[in-house]
């Protein structure tokens, strides 16, 4: 089986929409044709010009990234710097970019599931849902097609409530209108006001697959003109947003949690404000540069919250409510590239899946 770049592209954006990603990210294929046939994958966390270098040695020629190598846009491509250097070899030598970013930040088995996996946590949940995700459609029907627009709704993704699916509200009604003598009407007759008995019928979708629903009811419904109203909610979706929340299976010493977590993610140091005395239990992570989520992170009840990039001020706002720590952007991101193994390798059973062995971090410690 011979699989495209687009096969793969196609089955990354099911897993973690692009949709999910920041306003401010880039994630998305970077280089590379989706027509291509794909020769292997080389997974990593960056995808610096060593790392293009060793998918060339590898046969790979699809480079499936968690940081975007493109990150501003550029005006020029002349390689005066690591971002078009890159770049320029990637084109040159036919290898395709994709990054899979703060998409795969969002979702419920991205990024900060790893982490909390490589930490033992249990009972995960995302820390800060993200909401304005989901729709509401409400549509009207003739009673005898009730059936069949509801299917094809639920068929194209509509009404999936956490683990419930086919989820539906209807109510019989009264519809009218009159077709004009340019209209074709399924009910009724040009010219004359018509009164027909329908049902309203009401889903909610992600807002994502709003075009794909909205075909689907197009397609099913027997009326020439259809008549719905699509709106966006404020509703949180548990499943995509910020971070992540989760228990160790019991508690420990905060002593004896750090040194844990020092052999659980590899790590050469460890930054963290004053300890507090108390037990650790729950834990609150967020890989990359999360300090923005620390107020969800103290309000959750949260012990400890693990993530990176943390500025010298930025350690006061703990207020001895909660230790926080600093990994390294680097260290608590690593897995992700174990992480992006596992996803392809659910999918792809036949196609060569690499880890890069290029240490990407430009830190070192003394
Ligand atoms: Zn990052």
């Amino acid at each position: 089986m011979v699989y495209t770049i687009q096969d793969i592209v196609s089955y990354l954006e099911k897993v973690a929409p692009p949709s999910y990603q920041e306003s401010y990210d880039n994630a998305g294929l970077i280089t590379g044709n989706l027509l291509d046939n794909v020769t292997g994958i080389l997974c990593s966390l960056d995808a610096t010009e060593a790392v293009v270098e060793e998918a060339i040695s590898l046969g790979c020629n699809l480079i499936v990234a968690h940081h975007p190598i493109i990150f501003k846009g550029l005006k020029s491509l002349t390689g005066k710097n690591y971002v078009e250097k890159t770049v320029i070899k990637a084109i040159k030598n036919d290898i395709a970019i994709y990054a899979i970013h703060t998409n795969l930040d969002h979702v419920a088995h991205g990024v900060n599931k790893k982490i909390a996996d490589k930490i033992g946590l249990v009972n995960t949940s995302v820390l800060v849902p993200k909401k304005a995700l989901l729709s509401k459609l409400v549509t009207f029907v003739p009673e005898e097609d009730k059936e069949k627009v509801l299917s094809a709704l639920f068929e194209a993704g509509a009404g999936e409530i956490g683990e419930y699916s086919g989820c539906s509200f209807t109510a019989s009604g009264k519809g009218t209108f009159t077709p004009s003598d340019q209209a074709n009407p399924h009910k009724g007759s040009k010219g004359n006001p018509h009164e027909e008995p329908e049902v309203r019928i009401e889903v909610l979708l992600p807002s994502l697959l709003e075009r794909k629903v909205l075909s689907a009811l197009k397609h099913a419904h027997p009326y020439e003109e259809v008549a719905y109203f699509l709106q966006r909610l404020e509703n949180e979706n548990q499943l995509v947003g910020a971070g992540m929340l989760g228990d160790l299976p019991y508690a420990m010493d905060e002593q004896e949690f750090l040194k844990a977590l020092k052999i659980n993610m590899e790590l050469h140091v460890i930054k963290h404000t004053q300890l507090l005395g108390k037990p650790i239990k729950k834990v609150a992570v967020c890989g990359g540069a999360g300090i923005f989520l620390l107020p969800q992170a103290k309000r959750s009840g949260a012990d400890i919250f693990i993530t990176s990039d943390i500025k010298y001020h930025e350690f006061f706002d703990a207020e001895n409510q909660i230790v926080v720590c600093d990994i390294g952007h680097y260290e608590s991101e690593i897995f992700t590239k174990e992480l992006l193994v596992e996803i392809l390798s659910q999918k792809f059973t036949n196609i060569a899946l690499y880890l890069t062995k290029v240490v990407t971090n430009p830190i070192t410690y003394l």
